[in-house]
């Protein structure tokens, strides 16, 4: 699976950083991996190959687990290697209690990028199967038929994992495959990534379903079905909110969407004042600061306010407390694009950014703004 909508920072444990890639293992990986070894090493292998001690099969089990696991970084390495090629950035692989998860840093511009970034990681799974198989057999010939099971159960993974992904429901693979298609065909990508993402739906409250029925029969890999079915369901619901903005945002500059000549809090005034005349009276939550000749100064916020102590506010200039504060991630240009704007104001402690040109403040631009006007297109184009 590959994921351009770049969700919030998850955490989890560092494992290395390969092909300038970072690579995760999440939390919940750490359930899943239990949970498949214990499978491997004390129900599968001792039924299938009987005749062997307990720490033959343990082996057997984190062996063909570790190399499991691999399998399905090797599939999201696929995706993100074709990405980088195709000159979109890959930040983030992370595996996850449902597989892997490889963040693209953008969605791609054309169909064909999106083609080959969705088939990247369901080649890798059948090259990977088809080689298992090889080593299966080989070592079948040769006898080691412990060996021979891994490699056999390896190879069958592979294949399942590939067939799974290759589901025409987005965001599955099969599902971002079809959408590239329609795509291509026709040129929409909303309408494609509606198709692609009610089909996805469709499938995730199948998976839905048969983990309930499988619960009600006692059998608990009907839990995975469960989590993994409202998974994709989410994620196929927000990919195609994703759709609507880039589409509706597309081409729109931050000038096109700012509020022009908001108030500005003159470098000089102190904090009282500044509470006063414009924070008490003005209902905004951050103000533009700006020196006398109109330069961009900061963007005074009001949690920084309760940074310093309420009788120091007469001593203090709202150029003093905004001067200690990074102003580049509260400002955009006016000429970039609404959807980076709306990248930025995505961020939960951010509402407003200060509009520059030539390092001049010329407007505010609002999270509220861009959703308005998302709104707004919405509703004329339906
Ligand atoms: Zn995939």
């Amino acid at each position: 699976m590959s994921n351009g909508d770049a969700p919030g920072r998850r955490t989890g444990l560092f494992i290395g950083r390969y092909f300038g890639i970072a690579f995760y293992l999440d939390a919940s990986w750490f359930l899943i991996a239990g949970f498949v070894t214990y499978e491997l090493a004390f129900v599968m292998f001792p039924n299938e190959v009987p005749g062997h001690s307990p720490a033959v099969y343990l082996l057997l089990g984190v062996t063909a687990a570790l190399l499991f696991f691999l399998s399905i970084l090797l599939h999201e390495l696929g995706h993100s290697l074709v990405s980088q090629r195709c000159g979109i950035r890959v930040p983030r692989i992370t595996l996850l209690f449902i597989g892997g998860l490889a963040e693209i840093s953008r969605e791609p511009d054309d169909a064909k990028t999106e083609l080959k970034i969705a088939l990247g990681g369901p080649v890798v799974s059948v090259i990977l199967s088809a080689a298992f198989y090889v080593l299966h057999l080989g070592s079948t010939a040769l006898h080691w038929i412990p060996i021979a099971h891994v490699c056999g159960w390896l190879a069958w993974t592979n294949l399942a994992l590939a067939i799974f992904n290759m589901f025409p429901g987005y965001p599955l693979d099969g599902g971002r495959v079809l959408r590239a298609l329609i795509w291509a065909k026709t040129g929409r990508l909303r309408r494609a990534t509606y198709i692609t993402s009610r089909i996805g739906i469709g499938f995730s409250w199948f998976l839905i379903v048969a983990g309930v029925a499988m619960l009600v029969k006692q059998y608990w890999g009907g839990l995975s079905f469960l989590l993994i079915g409202f998974f994709l369901k989410s994620a196929a619901e927000s990919g195609y909110a994703n759709a609507i903005q880039r589409e509706i945002l597309g081409g729109v500059r931050v000038r096109d969407l700012m509020t022009a000549n908001p108030a500005t809090i003159p470098d000089s005034l102190p904090l009282n004042l500044a509470v006063e005349d414009y924070f008490l009276s003005g209902h905004h939550v951050a103000y533009p600061v700006c020196a006398p000749d109109g330069e961009f100064r900061g963007l005074l916020r009001l949690d920084f306010l309760k940074e310093v102590p309420k009788e120091k506010w007469p001593y203090v200039s709202a150029g003093d407390v905004v001067a200690e504060k990074s102003a580049e991630t509260l400002r955009i240009g006016v000429n970039e694009s609404a959807a980076r704007a709306m990248r930025l104001l995505l961020a939960p402690e951010l509402s407003r950014l200060a509009v520059i040109e030539n390092d001049r403040l010329v407007g505010i631009v609002t999270r509220h703004d861009i959703l308005h006007f998302i709104e707004i297109h919405t509703e004329l184009e339906d």
